[in-house]
């Protein structure tokens, strides 16, 4: 009871604070949307979490001032932040109830002037277990404002695909209990593997909740998952620590060793690749469409007649390909490939995007064959190459910079 009367003055007293915590895209491990956790600095107790008093102001009906304090907070900050990381707001239940939260969601937007695809709400599949018509009215009409809408923690509760069904999500985010047991339990990496694809071919963003390790993060990336959210990247903190920089670097030593290819990878890679040739065209082009709509800035790197280029990309991939078996032996070819490379203007942080468009033209290419097991090889092996292409544009660099 202390607690409640605490809480019924607290938003009054300034005692919230809103918290946030990155998302980054897993191809290019940039920073894509910050997701805001809302904080109660007690007088007495200091920093409350808000699994202890979420509940409480829900029961109470103090989740309404507070759900709506929070999304002007939330729109606020992230109007002054860049304009291609985007704001996560969580949303109760309970605030479905108010029958005009799409009007007040559409009056903070304007107030704060954020552009409505900015702002992502989080819901969870509560909002879909009572007065579903209801609800899924509201979704709608605040989808209509131009607001994207997650489905949050999925994957516990009920989970029941008829909310898939139901209402068209822009992302579904895995809840955290499958992503930490990822590396031990085989059957967490399935369910997420079949989730990843299932948002795939629904055209949903999948988020990994809770990646803490190099480890869970190389298998969501096996997996096909979109984006990840983590410790690994940041922890929930005050706005003005936010740092918006580049790409967060993989912090894990000896990759190398961990990446060495064995003689199954090889296999798959190749087994693959033989049928990827009778179908070059098609993915070539499927590979060059998906990498001009992802970086549009490529694009004038490349002659404007794109024919002999595809033809050039598949006899890069199959020379690579056939000799993969002997890695030492190819690494100087591809170092040199990739010095060649810098003369074209190809920067280190287009080989994300390549990378991104490669597994998506091969995916959809393979259909599928290409198995999460096919799809970790392949990563495995762009990545040596990608690291080598790498190591060759810098020797030219540093060659360059002393002459
Ligand atoms: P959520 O929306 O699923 O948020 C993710 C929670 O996981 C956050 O806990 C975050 O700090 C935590 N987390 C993130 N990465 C990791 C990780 O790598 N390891 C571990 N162990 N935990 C991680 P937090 O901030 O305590 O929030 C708990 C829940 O409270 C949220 O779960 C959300 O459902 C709710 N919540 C937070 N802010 C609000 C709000 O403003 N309104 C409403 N209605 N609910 C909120
Ligand atoms: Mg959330
Ligand atoms: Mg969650």
């Amino acid at each position: 009871r202390k607690l409640e009367q605490d809480l019924r003055h607290a938003l009054g007293a300034g005692e919230f604070e809103v918290h946030y915590q990155p998302i980054i895209n897993i191809e290019t491990r940039r920073k894509v949307a910050m997701e805001a956790l809302v904080r109660w600095r007690h007088p007495v107790y200091g920093l409350i979490r808000p699994d202890e008093f979420i509940p409480l102001a829900e029961e109470t009906g103090l989740i309404n001032a507070l759900g709506e304090w929070v999304l002007q907070q939330a729109c606020r900050d992230a109007s002054r932040w860049p304009l291609a990381v985007r704001v996560s707001v969580n949303l109760s239940p309970v605030q479905f109830q108010n029958s005009d939260l799409a009007g007040q969601v559409a009056r903070i937007l304007a107030e704060t002037r954020l552009p409505a695809k900015r702002l992502e709400l989080e819901i969870t599949e509560s909002v879909l277990l009572h007065y579903t018509d209801e609800n899924i009215g509201v979704l709608h009409r605040l989808r209509d404002l131009g607001v994207s809408i997650a489905l949050d923690d999925f994957g516990i509760g009920y989970s029941s695909l008829t909310y898939l069904r139901t209402f068209p999500f822009d992302k579904i985010k895995i809840d955290r209990s499958f992503v930490s047991e990822m590396p031990q339990m085989d059957v967490c990496a399935a369910i997420v593997c079949a989730v990843a694809n299932l948002g795939r071919s629904l055209d949903i963003v999948t988020t990994a909740e809770g990646v803490e390790t190099e480890q869970q993060f190389d298998l969501l990336r096996a997996a096909g998952c979109t984006q990840a959210q983590g410790y690994l990247f940041g922890r929930p903190c005050p706005v003005a620590e936010l740092d918006f920089d580049d790409a967060i670097p993989k912090r894990s030593a000896g990759i190398e060793k961990n990446h060495a290819l064995t003689a199954r990878d090889v296999m798959l890679v190749r087994t693959s690749f033989s049928l990827v040739v009778p179908i070059q065209d098609t993915v070539s082009s499927l590979f060059y469409g998906r990498l001009f709509a992802i970086a549009p800035n490529l694009r004038r790197l490349f002659s404007e007649d794109i024919t002999d280029q595809k033809r050039k990309l598949m006899a890069v991939l199959s020379s690579c390909v056939g000799r993969l078996h002997d890695f030492p032996a190819l690494a100087p070819v591809v170092r040199e490939l990739g010095a060649r490379h810098v003369g074209y203007g190809a920067k280190r942080e287009h080989y994300a995007s390549v990378a991104q468009a490669l597994l998506w033209a091969l995916e959809k290419g393979l259909g599928d064959l290409f198995t999460f097991e096919v799809r970790s090889a392949w990563i495995k092996v762009y990545d040596l190459l990608a690291a080598a292409m790498q190591a060759g544009a810098e020797e030219i660099e540093t060659e360059r910079a002393v002459s």
